[in-house]
């Protein structure tokens, strides 16, 4: 039998259907391979005992021939999301023993398909970041490393937990969000497939906020295939989210026919950024040749304000998050630091609590929203974003999709941009304009870098297109045979 681990959604989906196994023995297998990953610490909460009685459940059902759509499928979960009396951190210190009284609506929606939790997935803290170093638990090592060079490398972040987890077969799936690139790059990063979903399309309800007009939660897998299969279970209205819409949750899998021939896919010229690799280039050409190979039609589009998407991005997330973060007071959650009086608390419990890089957003998200500025950065960051909305309204009048990298570099080795926050900032020059714009992305695995490093292709959909997106990346997938293996799994069969 092949190792378990290595089995993507879909397969162990039909092997239990077929009793190849049992969900308790696939269960297992994943348990052991949590506790293998534990040098990468990818993972904050390990939660094995709850993964076999779930599966068990799992066992009962399959055998009554009541399977839902993820039964007994092991599955991990980025510390973002509330999961009732588990442990729920934000990979941020302020939040120490906080055990929500509630679940998230996306993880109760995994659970209700019958999916089996085996814990919760390390990321920068409260999901700001590029590299998963900036989590108050350790940053998360990504399992591959480069040709010829042994230094351990990131996972790419905010959801490196979830990206590392996944590349190194210690979960089948795993829940990423993504406000400005987090699931997207990472996936990218470790050579597996990263979907965010339309905004809106995934309930926020019970996911702890970073930047609410942008934050979107979506699946992180192994192939495009499964990416269809989670996003199904996860996706829906929910009343309890004013901003999830009140849209009809298509069969994503069936949309997978392979058949991308005659659609329009546009390339954006304006992403072909000064100083971009030319390795990335030429990943890109190659993409254009297998859509083009396939049937389909590149077209050339344009998408000026592409150049203003960065600068937008840093002034309107890092606002919403200083408002979001307001509520960790000492009070109500988490980390508490006497002070002589209550704002000295505040004070001392917001200067303990926080990181480096969560203070910075702060600081910069009061700065454009007080009096003085207001009007001259978080106004105008509001006009630009609109105009960026804009040029892909005016771009689909033409194509159904498009087609760019992911990321302008490979992984970078574990501290090597953490002194530079800008160069940190320019991991998401190509996924940014899509929250910006509130459209589904997803990533996949197209090839390895000259330094060997997986690199990924970006597809961007119109609104609730979520399937035609998953089409074509399901094609890129067939036409790239990406099959590298992490150097970390070297050694296990
Ligand atoms: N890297 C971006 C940031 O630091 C995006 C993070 C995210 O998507 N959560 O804000």
């Amino acid at each position: 039998m092949t190792n378990l681990t290595d089995l993507t959604i879909a397969e162990a989906r039909d092997g239990l259907a077929a009793k190849r196994f049992t969900a308790r023995e696939l269960t297992a297998a994943h348990v052991a391979a949590v506790e293998a990953v534990r040098p990468l610490n990818a993972f904050i909460t390990e939660t094995p005992e709850l993964a076999l009685a779930q599966a068990e459940s799992s066992d009962a059902r399959l055998l009554r021939g009541e399977a839902r759509p993820l039964e007994g499928l092991p599955l991990a979960i980025k510390d973002l999301f509330c999961t009732k009396e588990v442990l729920t951190t934000a990979a941020s210190h302020i939040l120490d023993g906080f055990k929500p009284p509630y679940e998230s609506t996306v993880t109760q929606n995994l659970w209700d398909a019958g999916a089996v939790m085996l814990g919760k997935l390390n990321l920068d803290e409260f999901a700001m970041g590029s590299s998963t170093t900036t989590s108050f638990y350790g940053p998360t090592e990504s399992p591959w490393r480069r040709d010829g060079d042994n230094r351990a490398l990131v996972p790419g972040g905010s959801s490196g937990g979830s990206a590392a987890a996944v590349a190194a077969r210690a979960a089948l799936g795993a829940t990423g969000t993504d406000t400005g690139g987090s699931i997207r790059q990472p996936a990218s990063f470790v050579g597996i497939v990263g979907l965010k979903p339309t905004y809106g399309r995934c309930s926020r309800w019970g996911t702890i906020a970073f930047a609410s007009s942008l934050d979107q939660a979506g699946p992180m897998t192994r192939s495009v295939r499964d990416a269809a299969i989670m996003l199904k279970a996860m996706a829906g209205h929910d009343p309890k989210d004013s901003t999830s819409a009140p849209q009809a949750v298509p069969d994503f899998e069936a949309a997978l026919s392979g058949d991308i021939r005659g659609l329009k896919i546009g390339i954006p010229k304006e992403y072909r950024v000064d100083g971009m690799k030319r390795e990335i280039e030429a990943l890109w050409q190659r993409g254009i040749d297998w859509i083009k190979d396939a049937g389909a039609e590149p077209v050339e589009i344009s998408l000026p304000m592409t150049k203003y998407a960065l600068a937008t991005y840093y002034i309107i997330a890092p606002a919403e998050a200083s408002s979001n973060l307001a509520r960790y007071d000492g009070v109500r959650f988490g980390l508490r630091v006497p002070g002589k009086t209550l704002d000295e608390m505040y004070e001392l419990t917001r200067a303990e609590g926080f990181g480096a890089e969560v203070q910075r957003r702060i600081l910069i998200g009061t700065y454009v929203l007080s009096a003085g500025y207001y009007d001259a950065y978080y106004l105008k960051a509001q006009r630009v974003r609109t105009l960026i909305a804009r040029d892909f309204a005016e771009a689909y009048k033409q194509v159904e999709c498009i087609l760019t990298p992911t990321t302008p570099s490979t992984a970078f080795a574990i501290g090597e941009k953490s002194d530079d926050p800008i160069a940190m900032y320019l991991n998401d020059v190509f996924t940014v304009p899509v929250n910006l714009a509130g459209l589904p992305g997803i990533s996949v695995p197209a090839g390895l870098g000259e330094d060997g490093l997986p690199l990924g292709l970006q597809v961007i959909g119109r609104a609730f297109d979520e399937a035609t997106i998953l089409r074509v990346a399901g094609v890129i997938e067939r036409a790239a045979g990406f099959t590298a293996r992490p150097q970390f799994l070297a050694g296990r069969s």
